[in-house]
This record gives C-alpha cells, sequence and structure tokens, in this order.
C-alpha cells in the first residue's frame, strides 16, 4: 500500500474516532462512507499499479466522479450548488489524466448532462428538494473525501508519469542509439567507478578496446547501412559476454568498442579477448544474416590492480597502444599491455 494512502487512511478514522470521543454521534453514515472510501481508494491504486498505462484506472476515477455527481445531483433534485460546482471538474480531471484529446468529448458530455438535468428540472420531472441534516453532511463529507482522494491520485499518477520520464531519459543519455550498447559517457562514468571500486578491494580490472578491421573499406564495400548492420553484429557479439556484475561493453568510438571487465587479471583478459576475435571472425561462416563477408577485429587489452597513485588515463593508453601494435602487426589479432617487465603479453 502506498505511504500516503495508508496515513489518508489512517488520518480519517483517527479524525473519525476524535469526533466520536468529543462528543458527535457517530452515524453508520459516517462509518460507512469512511469505509467505502478507503476501499475505494485501495481500489483505485491497485488498478494504478497492475495497469501499465494508468489509462484505464483514469477513465475509472473520472467515471467514478461522473456517477457520483449525478448521483447527487438526482439526490439533491437537479441543478443546485455542489453539482453545478463539481460537474466543469470531469474535464479538467480527464484532461491532466487522460491527455487533451479526450478533453472535447468531455467537455460536450458535461455540457449535455447539465442542459439534460436543466430540462429535466424544467420539465417538472425532478423537484429540488431540501436535504436533511445528516444527508446534507453525508454530501459535505463525501466531497470533501473526493477531492482529497482526487489530490492523492494525481499526485501519484503525476509521480509515476515523473519516474516513467526519468528512467527513459537516464537510458537514452546511456545509451548508444544505433548498437544499444552504453554510450562513451556512460563507460567513462562506470570505468572511474570500477577503477576505485578495484582500488578498494585491490583486485583486478581489465579493459579491452575492440576496433573493427578495414571497416572504411566494408563501408564503401556494401554501404553505410550495411556497415550499421555490421556494427549492430559485433555490438550484439561482445555484449553477450558481458553477463557478469560490473561488466560492462560500450560504443568507444566510430567502429570501436571497449570492455570493462572487473576481476579480471591480465592472462584472463588474454583468454577473453581471443575467444572474442574467434567468435567475430567466424560470424560469417556461422551464417549472420547482417554481415556481407568475413569480418575480423583487432583487440589491445591492460590489466591491472588500480593503485590510488596510477592514473587511471595509463590503463587506458595502455590498452590504446596494445591496439596499436595489434594493428601494426597485421591485424585480427588480440595484444596485451606491456607488464611491468617490459613483455609484451600477446596472443595472435
Ligand atoms: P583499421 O583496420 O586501421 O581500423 O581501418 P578502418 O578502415 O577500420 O579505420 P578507419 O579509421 O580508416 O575508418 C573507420 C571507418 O568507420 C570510417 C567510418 O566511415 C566508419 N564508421 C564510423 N562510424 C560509423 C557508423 O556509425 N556507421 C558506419 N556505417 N560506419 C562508421
Ligand atoms: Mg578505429
Ligand atoms: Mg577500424
Amino acid at each position: 500500500m502506498d505511504t500516503v494512502t495508508g496515513l489518508l487512511i489512517v488520518t480519517m478514522a483517527v479524525l473519525t474516532l476524535a469526533r466520536a470521543w468529543a462528543g458527535a454521534p457517530l452515524n453508520n453514515v459516517v462509518v460507512l462512507a469512511e469505509g467505502s472510501y478507503s476501499l475505494v481508494l485501495l481500489a483505485s491504486l491497485g488498478l494504478a499499479r497492475r495497469s501499465r498505462s494508468l489509462v484505464l484506472s483514469a477513465w475509472v476515477l473520472v467515471i467514478g466522479l461522473l456517477l457520483t455527481i449525478l448521483v447527487a445531483a438526482y439526490q439533491a433534485g437537479g441543478l443546485n450548488a455542489p453539482v453545478l460546482v463539481a460537474l466543469p471538474f470531469v474535464p479538467m480531471l480527464a484532461a491532466l489524466l487522460l491527455g487533451r484529446r479526450f478533453l472535447p468529448i468531455l467537455t460536450v458530455l458535461v455540457i449535455s448532462l447539465l442542459l439534460g438535468l436543466y430540462g429535466l428540472q424544467y420539465q417538472g420531472l425532478i423537484e429540488p428538494q431540501p436535504l436533511d441534516e445528516e444527508t446534507r453532511s453525508l454530501c459535505q463529507f463525501i466531497m470533501v473525501l473526493l477531492i482529497v482522494w482526487l489530490c492523492t491520485w494525481l499526485g501519484y499518477y503525476c509521480d509515476r508519469q515523473n519516474d516513467q520520464m526519468y528512467e527513459q531519459l537516464s537510458l537514452w543519455a546511456h545509451t548508444d542509439g544505433l548498437t544499444g550498447v552504453a554510450n562513451r559517457r556512460f563507460f567513462d562514468e562506470r570505468l572511474t567507478q570500477e577503477w576505485l571500486r578495484n582500488q578498494r578491494v585491490r583486485r583486478p580490472l581489465a579493459l579491452l578496446l575492440v576496433d573493427i578491421d578495414h571497416f572504411k573499406r566494408y563501408n564503401d564495400s556494401y554501404g553505410h547501412v550495411e556497415g550499421d548492420r555490421c556494427l549492430r553484429a559485433i555490438a550484439q557479439t561482445l555484449f553477450m559476454h558481458c553477463r557478469r556484475s560490473g561488466e560492462l561493453v560500450a560504443r568507444y568510438g566510430g567502429e570501436e568498442f571497449a570492455l570493462i571487465l572487473p576481476n579480471v587479471d591480465l592472462p584472463e583478459a588474454a583468454a577473453i579477448a581471443d575467444s572474442l576475435r574467434l567468435k567475430i571472425e567466424k560470424l560469417h561462416a556461422a551464417g549472420h544474416p547482417d554481415l556481407q563477408e568475413r569480418v575480423t577485429v583487432s583487440i589491445g587489452f591492460s590489466s591491472m590492480v588500480p593503485h590510488e597513485f596510477t592514473p587511471q588515463e595509463r590503463f587506458v593508453v595502455q590498452a590504446d597502444q596494445a591496439l596499436y601494435r595489434a594493428k601494426r602487426s597485421g591485424r585480427n589479432q588480440s595484444v596485451g599491455a606491456v607488464g611491468p617487465s617490459g613483455r609484451v603479453n600477446a596472443t595472435s
């Protein structure tokens, strides 16, 4: 249950008990109204949670309000002040919850209802009747509860919409539009996070830079649309590998991807890099529909236990230099960063 709903129901119960304690009669009508209000509130929130778009729940709310007003009009015998005040809220609420396209329909509906009621009253079919004390206080009570209910629901609805919008925006802000993997901004953020985290836990962190070989030639031969499909296929293959928590694949640049692999040392990074390289090389032979010919990649990788006096850039520069060496040595190979001993950790 929503905290606000819970608070409202408890407040209502406390107020009623306080009224009874102060000597006001706790009649059945008040208890019934309060109980049904709580039920309606809970049902509406339940519906709002279950319905993905909230539209169904909003319709229930709008139609519920309309019916309540009509019942009040019938009880009071036609066009009296509460009905005249409350009816215009229906299209306003609908416009807020359901969007403007329903506004003309609901405005016409409300005007027709008002005219209908006026007509019935004019014909003498319904007579305005004075309300007794108890019914009048019940009407006031229901009106106040209805307004509180609407405000709560509206607040809840706006919160939900805001949350969804925020989630969507942050997804867009972190995702590369073409390939669907993380973008460069997210990569930079995550690399810093992982660098600091692995520094604390004193565990190795690996970085793989993957560059498609002769991609310009591929674009020139098959066009940019095919080039894009190839980029997506490679991104997907790399993404399939990053399953462990903290692992990330990002589009680093045009036809370059980067993988952050926490808790992976240099030998393990070498094994992963070579298995990825082989997997990509075999994609076309395996009949991948998005590749027009065999595509290969060169991979530069580095791994180190981050230290507070080691600049993070050095880590990236090492992987970048390794990638450069992989290209210079003939492409389609994975090359590791130069270790402290000066030895190049390479596989090809
Ligand atoms: P190398 O093996 O040295 O990496 O050669 P290369 O041709 O892959 O490298 P180069 O830097 O000369 O060319 C990269 C190409 O990647 C050029 C550019 O048209 C292409 N490219 C970059 N981004 C995109 C993209 O989003 N879509 C497509 N289709 N092509 C892209
Ligand atoms: Mg490149
Ligand atoms: Mg390239």
